[in-house]
């Protein structure tokens, strides 16, 4: 679906990726971890286009990418609905409800943006990129800066989506936490130049609490690949 091929790039005479290479499947979500600065956002951007590579090369097979950015880029005068319902020409009420229903916003349907709170604007974000309908959703550090409970919330939430709409996901995150919730498979990058680590595929783990020896395990390889 998506192939990332020996993808190198610098800014002028700052190396930011080396030889960067991964894969992702149909309707499977992978988790890009790194440390900050590593190249993670500069490699999205190559993802999608909007920052030319050196080296390497991308092949995609869909045509469009939606993406859940850090800060939630709402149309602040247009209300929940409306900012859902703009990405698509094609107005599906019922897809828009049960949307609005999954991601926990029901009953905020005609609330603007500055009558959410940050978790609730997360919420809209996420149900925007998923009525935005491509093969591949790209989330760049989608909950930085929640707190603790709000985050795991929201990958709850995350996960209850994507159940009933499987779509590829690169979930871009530093937090290892995260990344061992959500994802089928995780990528880990070097510090800058990032460069890939390590690969662990976690499908089929349904406990993914730290208290599984299995999760705690892939956590632990992480955590001192990257120390
Ligand atoms: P991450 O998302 O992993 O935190 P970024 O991709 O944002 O990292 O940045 C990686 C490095 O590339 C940083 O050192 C940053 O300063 C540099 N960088 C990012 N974008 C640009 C740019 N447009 N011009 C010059 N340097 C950039
Ligand atoms: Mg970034």
């Amino acid at each position: 679906m998506l192939v990332v091929k020996e993808v190198t790039k610098s800014f002028d005479d700052l190396p930011v990726l080396n030889n960067i290479g991964f894969q992702i499947a149909d309707n499977e979500i992978v988790a890009l971890i790194g440390p900050s600065g590593c190249g993670k956002s500069t490699l999205l951007n190559i993802i999608s286009g909007l920052e030319p590579l050196d080296i390497g090369k991308i092949e995609y097979s869909g045509d469009a990418i939606s993406y859940v950015f850090q800060d939630d880029r709402l149309l602040q005068w247009r209300s929940v609905w409306d900012n859902i319902r703009i990405v698509n020409n094609t107005i599906n009420e019922n897809e828009i409800s049960e949307l609005i229903c999954d991601v926990g916003l029901k009953g905020f349907e005609k609330y603007k943006p500055n009558q959410l709170s940050g978790g609730m604007k997360k919420r809209c974000g996420i149900a925007r990129a998923f009525y935005y309908k491509s093969k591949l959703l790209i989330m760049d550090e989608p909950f930085q800066g929640l707190d603790y409970c709000l985050r795991q919330e929201m990958l709850k939430m995350l996960l209850r989506v994507w159940n009933r709409r499987k779509q590829s996901v690169l979930f871009i995150t530093h937090e290892i936490d995260e990344a061992l919730t959500v994802a089928g498979r995780i990528v880990v990058m070097s510090k800058r130049p990032g460069t890939i680590l390590q690969e662990f595929n976690l499908k089929g783990i349904e406990d993914r609490s730290l208290s599984s020896l299995e999760i705690n395990n892939i956590r632990q390889q992480i955590v001192s690949s990257l120390t």
